[in-house]
């Protein structure tokens, strides 16, 4: 009778463990999904806020300031 107390017992307390050691991982895991899913909502929706790579321009060195500007446009020391 004692044994079979004992036995299940055990049988809760192992199920406890699993079961805790289960809710440790999986929030985290689950929140990383989450916060992954909600960052690409939001750059579906406002997709300034992470412009596409497409509309990053080469930087070219200016041949007379050696400053890098945006390709074809004219450096600011040719205006002066
Ligand atoms: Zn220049």
């Amino acid at each position: 009778m004692i044994l079979k107390v004992l036995l299940t017992a055990g049988v809760i307390a192992l199920v406890w463990f699993v079961a805790r050691s289960r809710g440790r991982i999986d929030p985290i895991k689950a929140a990383r999904d989450a916060a992954r899913a909600v960052s690409e909502a939001q750059a579906a929706r406002n997709p300034s806020r992470s412009p596409p790579p497409a509309k990053i321009e080469d930087l070219v060195k200016c041949p007379k300031c050696g400053a890098y500007g945006p390709q074809g446009r004219p450096c600011g020391c040719e205006k002066a």
